[in-house]
């Protein structure tokens, strides 16, 4: 269920037309930090004394459910929130909680402040007011609810926008899309993705947070160090087979068309191998 949630998922990012979205679901992973999501974008929250601070605000037609699930916690409506990069899945929320402090990567406000073209359509730019109110380039650290909060800009993987949240003291770390669980990603290679900075990205998480850290995914289940381990050698291995062909002089189709990915179809549960295969191609 959750793997065909998943694929709708892509499929509906892929059409970037409005759903229907389904019931909204509110986990609590630890104490005041809540997982939401509707089987698509993960949106994480922490409530308390200062006010809801939320990681992503999802798409603009879930955002009537998160607003009744935080009544139904009896929370306050999100007065902060981080906007792990630019895709429309994960800012266009930003439209429904308009008195909400946004923070974004300030490449995420460039792109949002003007049309732009993703999958061949257009995208059209966010009002003035669900824009970020604050922009940022290094580490920003807030100290809300009991709670150390990381906002920490990694760009250049899944997007030239990418940030990760981390709350330091429940150990919960929000990698935004850099990692899709258990598929091939999509790298916005249009809008400054590249496949070998994203797995450059993915090894600093590895080599930057504790063993135990839980890694809350924009899409899909939670996950452990050692999934992040089984990501990089899917990532290692599907790279060294398409940059070898490249290296031969072989186009992108060339090396399509030979399935070089043909083992590795256990990742294709949004994204195909030919798809992983340009994202390599044109990131090589
Ligand atoms: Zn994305």
């Amino acid at each position: 269920m959750k793997i065909f949630l998943l694929i709708i998922s892509v499929l509906s990012m892929l059409n970037l037309s409005a759903q229907t979205p389904g019931k909204m679901k509110s986990a609590e992973l630890s104490k005041g930090i809540f997982l939401h999501s509707t089987g698509d974008v993960n949106l994480v929250s922490l409530s308390g004394p200062d006010g809801t601070f939320l990681v992503d605000a999802g798409w603009d037609y879930e955002a009537p459910a998160l607003k009744t699930n935080f009544d139904s916690l009896k929370t306050e409506q999100p007065k902060y929130i981080v906007s792990t990069h630019w895709h429309l899945d994960h800012v266009f929320g930003n439209k429904a909680f308009t008195d909400a402090f946004i923070i974004a990567h300030v490449n995420t406000k460039k792109y949002v402040s003007a049309d732009q073209t993703l999958f061949t359509e257009t995208i059209k730019a966010l009002p003035l007011e669900a824009q970020p109110n604050m922009t940022i380039k290094d580490t920003v650290t807030l100290y809300l609810n009991g709670e150390t909060i990381k906002i920490i800009p990694i760009p250049g993987g899944h997007t030239g926008t990418d940030m990760l949240v981390y709350f330091e003291k429940a150990n919960i770390l929000h990698v935004g899309d850099l990692i899709f669980a258990d598929m091939f990603p999509f790298v916005d290679v249009n809008h400054g993705g590249n496949v070998l900075k994203a797995r450059e990205r993915i090894k600093e998480i590895l080599n930057t947070f504790p063993k135990t850290v839980r890694i809350i995914p924009g899409h899909g289940r939670e996950l452990s160090v050692s999934d992040l381990s089984s990501y990089i050698m899917m990532y290692d291995a599907t790279i060294k087979l398409v940059k070898e062909q490249k290296q031969k002089g072989k186009t992108m189709k060339e090396i399509q068309d030979m399935k070089v990915l043909k083992d590795f179809a256990k990742w294709e549960k949004g994204f195909g191998c030919d798809q992983w295969i340009e994202y390599i191609y044109l990131s090589l």
